[in-house]
């Protein structure tokens, strides 16, 4: 059976692992911690980024830092994880969904100015496969607005936007680094900050509503509970594991694309001959590999083909269910069709991606989508 996904290991997690743990310094903000946060500064030029337990948590503290309260608006994507809203309905929001664009899963911005009312805190986007979202028209609206944004860059590791970062162009970015990303720790996240004036409250957040942070630097004599927190940080175990991923990032992104470049030119037929749709990157986005997808023309046309792979010991699977039709949001929506999310929820199709997938397993796997369409 060709799995989905098969995390990679480097070879040198456990090595830093046993480091961490006989540093004598296990719990978080540790030398591994400080390690991969100054990596991710330096390579990506965030102004200040804080490890943490998952991209979940990275949101939670995002929706603290912004302040949102009861009856606040936040406007993303319906066709993302349920962790992009969850983060901000903990607090009190209401959040208002945009469609997808027509040709690719990202949010339609076209549409986000009509959704804006004076009572929309903040935007936000999520870079679906790593992609970019048109981020010249969400940080133009959200200075029209006053709004903040807040990127949901799970997936988003390494790609950009006109040359910038992802992550580095709204006020703060969660990343992901649970082991079905492209770098990863099993469990594990990141809150990049680029706004300046949020770094100080967020360490304190980030360790549980006190200022310890600035005390282990000795800026303070005594620390004490200073504002609403949570443990939103890992141990240095787990920073150890990050460290040995984020010093073979090139490598891995390198890997990855090629696999994603395989699948591309080996499927590309298909597209021609209108069986299928592959991803259309925007000129001004990159592709950081972390996801292979293609939309087929009928939700049973998908059925038939994730069948059809599964028989043949290939595990291709669907993504999300539009979370505005969700069992908990579905009563609190406000009603709007959002057909290309739907579109999207029924159609697209990921196929298996990771480091150590083969040339000829991608080629035996394109082979068999042939098949299915001749015989179909
Ligand atoms: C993976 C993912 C998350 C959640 O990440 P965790 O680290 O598992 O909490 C959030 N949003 C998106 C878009 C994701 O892909």
């Amino acid at each position: 059976m060709i799995q989905f996904n098969k995390p990679y290991l480097t070879g040198k997690e456990a090595h830093y692992m046993y480091q961490a743990v006989y540093n004598g310094h296990i719990s978080g903000n540790g030398q591994f911690t400080k390690k991969c946060q100054h990596f991710l500064e330096e390579k990506f030029g965030f102004r200040k980024c804080l490890l943490t337990t998952s991209c979940t948590d990275a949101l939670e503290m995002a929706a603290i830092l912004i302040d949102i309260k009861e009856g606040d608006e936040v406007i993303m994507p319906s066709f993302t994880f349920v962790s992009t809203a969850n983060a901000f309905v903990l607090r009190g929001a209401k959040i208002v969904f945009a469609d997808s664009q027509k040709e690719y899963p990202n949010m339609d911005c076209d549409t986000l100015e009509h959704l804006i009312t004076d009572r929309t805190k903040a935007i936000v986007p999520v870079h679906y496969a790593g992609v970019a979202c048109d981020m010249n028209q969400i940080m133009k609206l959200a200075q029209k607005y006053n709004l903040f944004v807040i990127e949901d860059a799970a997936q988003a590791i390494d790609s950009y936007y006109n040359g910038t970062p992802l992550g580095k162009l709204g006020h703060m970015a969660a990343f992901s680094f649970h082991e079905t990303k492209n770098i990863q720790a099993g469990e594990g996240g990141m809150l990049a900050i680029n706004d300046p004036k949020f770094i100080k409250r967020a360490e304190i957040i980030w360790e549980k509503g006190t200022n310890r942070a600035e005390f282990f630097r000795g800026e303070v004599n005594k620390y004490g509970w200073v504002d609403i927190g949570s443990s939103f940080l890992p141990s240095d175990v787990i920073a150890a594991f990050l460290y040995a991923q984020l010093e073979n990032m090139d490598n891995i992104q390198q890997q990855r694309r090629h696999i994603w470049t395989q699948y591309y030119n080996n499927l590309t037929h298909l597209q021609a001959a209108g069986h299928i749709k592959l991803p259309e990157i925007p000129e001004y986005a990159t592709n950081n590999a972390h996801m292979f997808f293609l939309i087929c023309n009928t939700p049973e046309e998908r059925t038939n083909l994730i069948k059809y792979l599964k028989n043949n010991q290939i595990n291709a699977v669907f993504h999300y269910l539009p979370l505005h039709l969700s069992d908990f949001y579905a009563n609190k929506h406000d009603g709007r069709t959002l057909n290309n999310a739907s579109i999207f929820s029924e159609q697209l199709l990921r196929l298996p991606l990771y480091y150590e997938l083969t040339d000829s397993q991608i080629i035996d796997i394109c082979n068999l989508i042939h098949k299915f369409y001749e015989e179909n």
